[in-house]
């Protein structure tokens, strides 16, 4: 597209089919005051430049819009389950200090705790671990339990769920990792932790779409 420079008449043609696309080449013609002849030269030239697609029977649309149309379309499509990473986890019992530790061993910011038959309990985030850190209890005989955010308040995503979906979840609840999770029942409380879905997963996924590679 770069540089070819518009006539005004051009930019009349693309502003009527960014606001009302799709449209056809009469209408077009209707609003300009002009014949379908006199703008078959400006059409063909604003399609050959990427500007316009046109499609038989349906119009003339605003090839401007689409590369961001395509990339949402991309991301509605990719499914969690295909995406999510393994789940570190520990029991509800762990001391803090042993969080601490299987953070620095395992590199993740963000910790599932599971009961038994990994059924989700909480989640512990380093914020979680630090404000019992800078506290006067100590962190060997503080189990994670007790500074966890627990169930039912964790903020989860099955595997059928989009990466739309994971990404928005980690942006409106303000968090960095979401447990992908198995259902066991209909109560919406029994959550088998399968994988996890964190703000490094997106990172991957968007490096991933800059290299054109299939994700
Ligand atoms: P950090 O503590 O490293 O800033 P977060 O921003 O993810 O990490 O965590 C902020 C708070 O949100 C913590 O109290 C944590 O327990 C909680 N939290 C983290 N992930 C979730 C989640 N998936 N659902 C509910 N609460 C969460």
């Amino acid at each position: 597209m770069g540089t070819i420079e518009l006539t005004k008449r051009q930019g009349q043609i693309l502003e009527i089919v960014r606001t009302e696309g799709p449209i056809t080449g009469e209408q077009i013609a209707d609003q300009l005051g002009l014949t379908r002849a006199t703008l078959r030269p400006d059409l063909a030239i604003l399609t050959m430049a990427g500007f316009l697609e046109a499609r038989p029977r349906v119009g003339y649309f605003y090839a401007g819009k689409k590369n961001g149309q395509i990339f949402g379309e991309q991301l509605r499509k990719m499914l969690i389950k295909e995406h999510k990473a393994v789940p570190i986890v520990i029991a509800e019992n762990t001391s803090v200090y042993d969080a601490i530790v299987t953070m620095f061993m395992e590199d993740v910011g963000t910790i599932f705790v599971v009961k038994d038959h990994g059924i989700l309990a909480g989640v512990v985030s380093r914020k979680d671990l630090l404000k019992v850190a800078i506290g006067k209890q100590d962190t060997h005989e503080v189990p994670v339990s007790l500074t966890m955010t627990r169930m039912p308040n964790i903020v989860t995503l099955t595997g059928d769920e989009t990466v739309y979906d994971g990404a928005k979840k980690l942006i409106d609840y303000q968090i960095d990792s979401i447990p992908v999770v198995k259902p066991l029942d209909d109560s919406g409380r029994t959550l088998e932790v399968i994988g996890r879905f964190t703000k490094t997963t997106i990172a991957k996924i968007f490096v991933e779409l800059g290299e054109n590679k299939e994700v």
